[in-house]
Parts: C-alpha cells; structure tokens; sequence
C-alpha cells in the first residue's frame, strides 16, 4: 500500500478517536485483497470492526468500575440444581427491559442458593448492554455513607451510589442496622427511585426486614418504594456451596 496513504489513513484515524482501524489497517487490506471485496463491503468491514472494538472496550471499562466480585454469567448457572427456580423468569431479567424501566430486581433466599451469582450475571448484561453498574453489599455501603457523613460528606457519597444505571445492593440482612444506618438506606432508595434500577439480594423474606432495618417504619418506606416496580425472584433449594457435603451424606446414609 501506498506508504503516504497508510501514514495518512493513521493520523486521521487518531483524530477521529478510531484506535482499532491503525492497529488493523495491513491486516484488512489483506483481508479485502484476499476477499476481493468491494468498496461498500470493505467500509462495512471498518467501521463494523471498529464498532465492535468500541463497544468491547466500553464493556470492559464498565465491568472495571462496576466493583462486581467476579463476572459469572448465567451461562455458568446450573438451572437444573435449582428446580423450582423457573429458568424462564430468570433469563426475562436477562433481557434488562426492568433496567430501561428504571426497576428492580430482588432476588430472596437462604445461603449459597445462587443469588449473587444471578445478580452479578445481570449487572454483567447490563454492563454488556451499555448501562453503568456498581456492586456493593449493604454494609459495605452503610459503613462509607456513615463515614461520609461524620465528615459532612454524605452528598458526594451518596453520589456513588446514586449514579450508576444499575446498583447492586448484595447481602441485606446479614447485619441488622441500627436506626440512624437504616435512614441513610431510606436516603439512598428514596434518592434512586424511579431513577435508576437497584437488583437487591437478600436471605431475610420482605417480612423480616423491619428486624433488619431495626425500625418497621423505616423499613417499610424503604420497601414502598423498592417495591413498587420490581421483580421479585425467591430460590427455595439447597445451597450449592454444600452440595458435595450434601451429596457425600446422602451417600453415607445409604450405605448406614
Ligand atoms: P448466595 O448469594 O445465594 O449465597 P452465591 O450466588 O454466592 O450464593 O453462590 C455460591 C457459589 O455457588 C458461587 O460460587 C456461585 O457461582 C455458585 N452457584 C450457586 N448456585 C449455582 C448454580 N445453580 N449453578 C452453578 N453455580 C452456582
Ligand atoms: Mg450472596
């Protein structure tokens, strides 16, 4: 290729903020010269390579920032451990129309039955579909708005949590909160509301939350307005940290 075109093409790529096509640009000559493409097809090759360059890139800074534990995707869940849990409830969450909806998600049930894992594989979608996210469990984010707030920076923390798409508040109701943590949760709903979508878990039934926040007042204004357009999603099964234990048991139970 023409050496003068070649330096060319890169500078104004650069400015242009194309970063995929300089990197690329022998290797889709070859590709075109090989394909004998034409002109159109060659300008679709570019700028569809250059889009999917972008948007991977856009994934990958999201998943970054969104603090997320792992990125386990629902690819990685095994429905059939799960038989009650309905596949198909599941994988409509997946399609983040309650995201677009500025809902939420909850997903309820005792230990180890997947919640985590299906609100990462979700706020991973919602990464995917271009929407920001930020994981957090509660305490966590309890003990960073109460440190804010001793130092009159309650605002711009609550900012944090205010801003993302997508916040994933994991773990409600491991820790139950005194009433002063549990206002600056009701801060923080009543700020998202309607605003942008909150996927919740939590191994305490909606009943019980009023033990959690340590006030039934607080806790169901808080629950008003979670609840008000959200998808409840409740995993009755057993753990599946311990499904070697369990399987090793019922072994052991046969044998005896
Ligand atoms: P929970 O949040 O309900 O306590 P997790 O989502 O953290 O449970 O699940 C515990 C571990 O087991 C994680 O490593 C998770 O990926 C895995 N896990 C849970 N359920 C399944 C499943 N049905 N298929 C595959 N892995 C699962
Ligand atoms: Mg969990």
């Amino acid at each position: 290729m023409n050496e003068l075109v070649t330096t060319r093409i890169r500078a104004t790529a650069q400015r242009l903020g194309l970063t995929h096509l300089p990197e690329q640009l022998d290797a889709f000559a070859r590709r075109a010269e090989e394909a004998s493409m034409g002109y159109l097809d060659f300008l679709d090759l570019v700028l569809d390579e250059e889009a999917a360059h972008r948007d991977e890139r856009r994934f990958r800074s999201a998943l970054r920032l969104s603090k997320l534990p792992h990125h386990k995707t629902l690819d990685d869940f095994d429905f059939s451990f799960q038989p009650e849990l309905d596949p198909r409830r599941v994988k409509d969450l997946a399609s983040l129309s309650f995201v677009e909806d500025k809902g939420n998600a909850a997903l309820l049930g005792p230990p180890g039955v997947g919640k985590t894992h299906i609100a990462v594989a979700l706020a991973v979608a919602a990464c995917r579909a271009g929407f920001s996210v930020y994981f957090t469990t509660l305490d966590d984010m309890v003990r960073k708005l109460k440190s804010a707030d001793t130092i009159g920076r309650l605002a711009g923390t609550l900012r944090t949590y205010t801003r993302p798409n997508v916040l994933v508040v994991d773990e409600i109701g491991y820790q139950p909160l005194d009433r002063a943590e549990a206002n600056l949760v009701f801060q923080l709903i009543s700020k998202r509301y309607e605003k942008g979508s909150i996927i919740l878990t939590s191994n305490k039934s909606f009943g019980e939350w009023g033990q959690v926040f340590g006030d039934e007042v607080l806790a169901t204004a808080i629950l008003d307005r979670l609840l008000h357009h959200c998808e409840v999603i409740t995993i009755n099964g057993s753990s599946y940290r311990l499904r070697n234990r369990l399987a090793a048991l019922q072994e052991n139970e046969q044998v005896a």
